[in-house]
């Protein structure tokens, strides 16, 4: 296999560990800067079906495989912010025509001096854990987000602890998360007030409030130590994601 620093890359391939369906995961911009005006530049992780193109699989209500339960799917009829036509679905057509290779050990290698993105679409949990596990060692600057925090089994809550805030959609969430000691996520209602949890308040979205992009923020990366006490981290509804909320 060529070892040369490749720009985009496959992780992994086989099957999702919600469903036991076929997905691919791909990072991509690991060279050449992604161009996201939020995160910044940072390698963009993509989890698709192998079957299915993104927005298929979501007419389908078969993104279970890669979205696992998460509420936000737009099968559900739900507010998730990922344009599936775009992005996701040039992934996928790259993917099939067979514009990717797996990731060799130079591409791994630089990933550690890189900041990471994971999970742009789907849930980086789909990954059964041993690949997964493998994978997030190359990884050290990072964002990640996961839905799936509620059903994982024990070591990979200890890697969702880790690398992940867990995102949440209320305010019992939240308190369940903290209780397993995990950073979370919240998008709330702009008129909510947030109620002091038992960090305190919480810290708005530094994009919000300093706009500052991802990649130099970061606090979004979970806990390097058990001794990084959990955050808790929001932003307003904003978007498409306001009509989930009534305001
Ligand atoms: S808090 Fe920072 S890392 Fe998290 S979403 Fe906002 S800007 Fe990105």
């Amino acid at each position: 296999m060529n070892n040369k620093i490749q720009d985009a890359a496959i992780i992994y391939q086989g099957v999702s560990a919600f469903d036991g369906k076929p997905i691919a995961a791909i990072a991509t911009g690991i060279k050449r800067k992604s161009k996201n005006s939020k995160t910044g530049a940072m390698v963009q992780l993509w989890i698709i079906s192998q079957d299915l193109s993104p927005y298929d699989a979501s007419q389908a209500s078969s993104d279970t495989s890669n979205c696992g339960d998460c509420k936000h799917r737009h099968s559900l009829g739900g507010g998730c912010y990922v344009d599936l036509l775009k992005a996701p679905n040039s992934v996928y057509n790259c993917y099939k025509r067979g514009g990717y290779e797996d990731i060799n050990a130079a591409t791994l290698a630089h990933l550690s001096s890189l900041k990471v993105r994971l999970g742009a679409y789907g849930d980086m949990f789909a990954i059964p854990y041993k690949p997964l596990a493998n994978f997030l060692k190359h990884v050290r600057k990072r964002t990640g987000y996961t839905h799936a925090w509620q059903n994982l089994d024990k070591r990979s809550l200890e890697l969702a602890r880790k690398y992940f805030v867990a995102s949440v959609d209320n305010f019992e969430e939240l308190v369940k998360a903290q209780d397993l000691e995990l950073s979370t996520f919240r998008v709330k209602a702009p008129k909510e007030v947030m109620t002091a949890d038992k960090f305190g308040y919480g810290i708005e979205c530094l994009n919000t409030t300093h706009d500052i992009e991802c990649a130099d923020c970061l606090l979004c990366n979970g806990r390097d130590t058990d001794k990084t006490r959990p955050r808790n981290i929001f932003i307003d509804a904003h978007g498409n994601k306001l009509d989930r909320f009534n305001v």
